[in-house]
């Protein structure tokens, strides 16, 4: 019997010796119970809890309330409000399993493997200059390699063989060419432009250039420094996200003081929100990690209160920051005054800290 099945079987069966009602529905591929987060009604018949029990599903296991919006995966947590009588150790096993399984799914995802110019003469100059005096260090060639820094557009796409450019006007690349500075996107999906001409040329400040290689549902468009010595199974993660692409260097040149540990993944949402980014490492099976968020300061700190309800289940310590004498973190390190404003510890607790 696998895994999946005899942990089913057994938290079935652990929901009979309570008297816990419940009943199967969508064609046997949910189980449906009251929600004892919300409590659901005072009619007792009225149940929204459903617990995806479909073993194809990457689901499988995880509940949703349709009261509450409640979510998650059946955790210690999950079984403690239940009163369950299950072994925690099947259900860590469980979990542990289905990480793997997130994780070699993921892993077959081929991000396309892109060159990035990084010779003296396919260099912009100027823009190094711009990055260097904004940032206040020295870009080296790994540098350039580990931020993913494309100065030079049509070099950039002549060394990798990309002829074609959807919905794009030779007008607009010169421009973007002239006057932007590239970063590739997580997946390497997208080349994201940031105006850096201190002359108002043009009005606009992002660009963001889809390159040819993906389906359009498998692009991801945000950035994130490279960590290639991450290991999914046996570290905690810290989850480290900014605004913009220069407050996420900056935060890892400037700000933190052991950035090469590891466990440190920095994201920047470029326009996008925070919650894809933290569901995009959900679905990769992080179960229990540090969120450090380096907020914009027009950006209220109201705003973040969310988080702590919406990923109860998943967090282990948020906490937030605010430049207390700039808007952002995308600059030298003499402008930076880091506070912080706002943390969470979470009081359910992962007992397994090797998860
Ligand atoms: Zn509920």
């Amino acid at each position: 019997m696998s895994i999946e099945t005899s942990l089913l079987e057994s938290f079935v069966e652990a929901l009979d010796n309570k008297n816990i009602n419940y009943r199967y529905t969508s064609g046997n591929k949910e189980l449906l119970l009251r929600c004892n987060f919300c409590l659901d009604s005072l009619n007792l018949s009225h149940a929204h809890l459903f617990i995806n029990i479909d073993e194809k599903s990457d689901k499988y296991l995880q509940f949703y309330c349709q009261k509450c919006n409640k979510k998650g995966i059946i955790n210690d947590e999950f079984i403690k409000l239940y009163k369950l009588d299950i072994d925690s150790k099947n259900l860590n096993n469980y979990i542990k399993k289905k990480k793997r399984k997130f994780i070699n799914k993921s892993n077959k995802k081929i991000v396309k493997d892109l060159k990035i110019p990084i010779s003296k003469d396919d260099l912009d100059l100027d823009k190094i200059d711009y990055f260097q005096n904004r940032m206040g260090f020295r870009l080296t060639e790994d540098i350039i390699k580990k931020f993913k820094i494309i100065t030079n557009i049509y070099e950039f796409l002549e060394i990798n063989k990309i002829n074609q450019l959807d919905n794009i006007s030779n007008k607009m690349l010169n421009l973007l060419d002239r006057y932007f500075i590239g970063f590739l996107s997580i997946d390497n999906s997208h080349l994201i432009l940031r105006n850096i001409s201190t002359y108002k040329v043009q009005n606009f400040r992002y660009y963001d250039l889809e390159l040819p290689f993906y389906k359009n549902n498998e692009k991801k468009k945000f950035y994130s420094i490279k960590n290639n010595h991450f290991d999914y199974l046996s570290k905690i993660p810290n989850i480290i996200i900014a605004e913009g692409i220069f407050d996420i260097i900056g935060v890892y040149a400037n700000i933190i003081s052991d950035r090469t540990n590891i466990n440190n993944l920095y994201n920047s949402i470029n326009g996008s929100n925070y919650f894809n980014i933290i569901l995009y490492y959900l679905r990769l099976g992080y179960l229990n990690f540090n969120l450090e968020i380096y907020s914009d300061s027009d950006y209220n700190i109201d705003r973040y209160y969310w988080l702590e309800e919406r990923l109860k289940l998943h967090y282990n310590k948020i906490n937030i920051y605010y430049n207390k004498i700039g808007k952002d973190f995308g600059v030298d390190k003499d402008k930076i005054k880091v506070i912080k404003k706002m943390s969470f510890k979470n009081k359910i607790s992962w007992k397994d800290d090797t998860l």
